[in-house]
């Protein structure tokens, strides 16, 4: 139990009480149809959710991870190809291309999007670069038309780290129908979440899902026929029937999550802070709402006094990560990560925020900053 004044960072319980019955009800579905590892109800999400994507087909896995990792292998991609993704991600993003045999080469991000620089993509190309992959990071996707025609210039695949941008639009597409392969985390905290973990692929290429579903199955094709050495990544039933309970609803929480934006945009439009910003063109779905200032852990720490749970994504680049220390550019810089991580905040978001919890927030940072000011924001709010 979270206490009443503590204002969490995401709260997933919430989405439980919103949505009791249909989950209930998936649960005692899953437990009658007595398929409980892919099942039905796991061929139903794939549909929907490739649907909601924009493409032909999905295939449901067991974490992002491995969505990553098995689109890169059912792509041909391992030892000797090199992969180009930004310095400014999740771990999981460079530890997908190691498992899959190749070498993971970073690119500074754009300060404006703060995702995959096409300019730092350039440089970092070699005649063994066979992919490209761009991470929607925070909610908003990466500037994928630059990325599209230097891939079509370089004949290189396309691969999108979407776990933190289901909904998200660039152009009016959805995160996860740029690439040959969109891959999913549905870790209970994303935007689309499971109860517990789960991911997917999605792809306009049916020949790709269907090697992703193999490969999630030891590689079999037909019952016993084992034709490639695969992996045992697949996905719940019941997991699969939960998270299409809350697919329908994605597209609400998303716009709930945009207004509690909304409402940080204006409280905070005062303060001496970075906001996040959507660009044109983009549709950001606030996988986390990431404010950016030069005094970050003391904002913390008064955040934190003041019950306000806060979260750095991410606070250690990957070039400077202990399990990386053999990779070239261990010992290479890339400025604008290095920035990013020594002044990012993410501050609390989610769709169950109230008007009075972003109040809250945004009155305890101006109080930081500004001290006697406290007021000036509750009247405007008022
Ligand atoms: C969450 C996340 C992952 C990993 O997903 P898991 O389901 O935890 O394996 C990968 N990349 C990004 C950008 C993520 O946010």
């Amino acid at each position: 139990m979270t206490d009443r004044t503590t204002i969490p960072l995401v709260d997933v319980r919430a989405q439980y009480e919103e949505l009791r019955t249909e989950l209930d009800e998936a649960v005692h579905r899953t437990f009658v149809e007595a398929d409980y590892i892919l099942g039905k109800e796991g061929e139903r999400f794939e549909r929907e959710f490739a649907a909601y994507c924009g493409v032909s087909a999905a295939a449901g896995v067991s974490t992002g991870l491995a969505a990553l990792h098995l689109a890169l292998r059912a792509l041909g991609i391992g030892p000797g190809d090199e992969v180009i993704t930004a310095a400014n991600t999740f771990a999981a993003t460079v530890l997908a291309i190691q498992h899959a045999g190749a070498t993971p080469v970073l690119a500074d991000v754009e300060e404006e999007s703060l995702n995959l620089d096409p300019q730092a993509v350039t440089a970092a190309l070699t005649p063994r670069t066979r992919a490209l992959l761009p991470v929607h990071l925070h909610g908003q996707t990466a500037s994928m038309g630059p990325l599209l025609e230097l891939a079509r210039a370089h004949d290189l695949e396309i691969v999108e780290d979407a776990s933190q941008a289901h909904g998200a639009e660039y152009e009016s597409k959805r995160a996860g129908s740029f690439g040959a392969a969109g891959c999913f985390s549905l870790y209970p905290t994303k935007n689309l979440g499971a109860v517990g973990d789960a991911g997917i692929v999605t792809s306009g290429r049916p020949e790709l899902i269907e090697r992703v579903k193999s490969l999630r199955n030891y590689g079999m094709g037909p019952k016993y026929r084992c034709d490639e050495p695969g992996y045992n990544e697949r996905l719940d039933t019941l997991q699969a029937a939960l998270l299409r309970v809350k697919l329908a609803k994605l597209d609400q929480w998303n716009e709930r999550r945009r207004q509690a934006a909304r409402a940080y945009d204006q409280l905070l439009a005062d303060l001496p802070i970075e906001r996040p910003r959507e660009l044109p063109g983009r549709f950001h779905v606030y996988y986390v709402y990431v404010i950016q200032t030069d005094d970050r852990d003391a904002v913390a720490k008064h955040l934190a006094e003041q019950g306000i749970v806060t979260s750095i994504h991410y606070p250690i680049p990957l070039h400077r990560q202990p399990a990386f220390a053999d990779l070239p550019w261990s010992r290479s810089s890339f400025p604008v990560t290095e920035r990013l991580a020594g002044r990012m905040l993410s501050i609390p978001m989610h769709p169950h925020l109230t008007e009075d919890d972003s109040a809250r927030v945004a009155s305890a940072l101006s109080s930081y900053f500004h001290g006697g000011r406290t007021n000036k924001v509750r009247e405007r709010i008022g």
